[in-house]
Order: C-alpha cells, then structure tokens, then sequence
C-alpha cells in the first residue's frame, strides 16, 4: 500500500513541477519557511508541498498517515487542475484523469485498512 502512494505521488509531483513558475524564485523552489516572500508567494502550498514529498524526502522512511495527507494535496491539486482543463474525470482517458481515478482508488482502499484518525471524520 505504502509503496502505490509514493509511485502515486511521483506523478502528482511532475504536475506541480510543471505548473510552477519559479522564474522570480529566489530559492529554486526549495521553500523557506523563515523567508517572507516564501510566505507571501502565492505557490507556496504547492512548493512547500514539494519540497517535503520529493525524491529526497525519503518518502520510504515517513509515516502512512503523512504519506495518506501527502495524497490527499496530490488529489486536490490533480483535481483542480483536470477541472480547470473541463476535462470529465470519470470518462477522460489521458493521462491525469486516469492518474485521479488510481490515486482516488488507492486513498479509499487506505481509508478501509482503517486509514488516518485524522481523516476519519471524511465520510
Ligand atoms: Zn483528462
């Protein structure tokens, strides 16, 4: 289970990096918590979001229950992204609908294993 969440995560990963815009980042989108810009920047969450889940993280050495949060972001990025292309998720073929039916498998069969108690009041 662990190890589809992180191959789950390497996708959405590729998507935010594509969708950053680091051109004026004065940090090469490794987020500062101490640095003001960062906060103000308006991809924080996302760059932030990276920065904790990249292939360096160790993502093997993190909790489930971080790894479960950390797909959580993923699908509601995907999501926005497929809804703001208009695409029909449940019908599209490409490659990020399908991504989001996997993912949203994969969280739901987390949430049966007994899931996160964090997560428990989602119904
Ligand atoms: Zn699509």
């Amino acid at each position: 289970m662990r190890d589809r969440i992180i191959k789950s995560l390497a996708y959405a990963r590729y998507q935010v990096q594509q969708h950053l815009e680091l051109d004026d980042c004065p940090h090469s989108a490794q987020y500062d918590r101490k640095d003001q810009r960062c906060q103000k920047c308006e991809f924080g969450p996302e760059c932030q979001w990276l920065c904790s889940n990249d292939e360096f993280a160790a993502l093997e050495r993190k909790s489930t229950e971080t790894l479960v949060d950390a797909l959580v972001f993923s699908l509601g990025y995907i999501d926005a992204l497929i809804t703001r292309w208009g695409h029909d998720s449940d019908e599209c073929r490409c490659e990020a609908c399908a991504w989001l039916r996997e993912a949203a498998q994969v969280f739901a069969e987390c949430q049966e294993e007994g899931g996160s108690p964090s997560s428990a009041a989602a119904s």
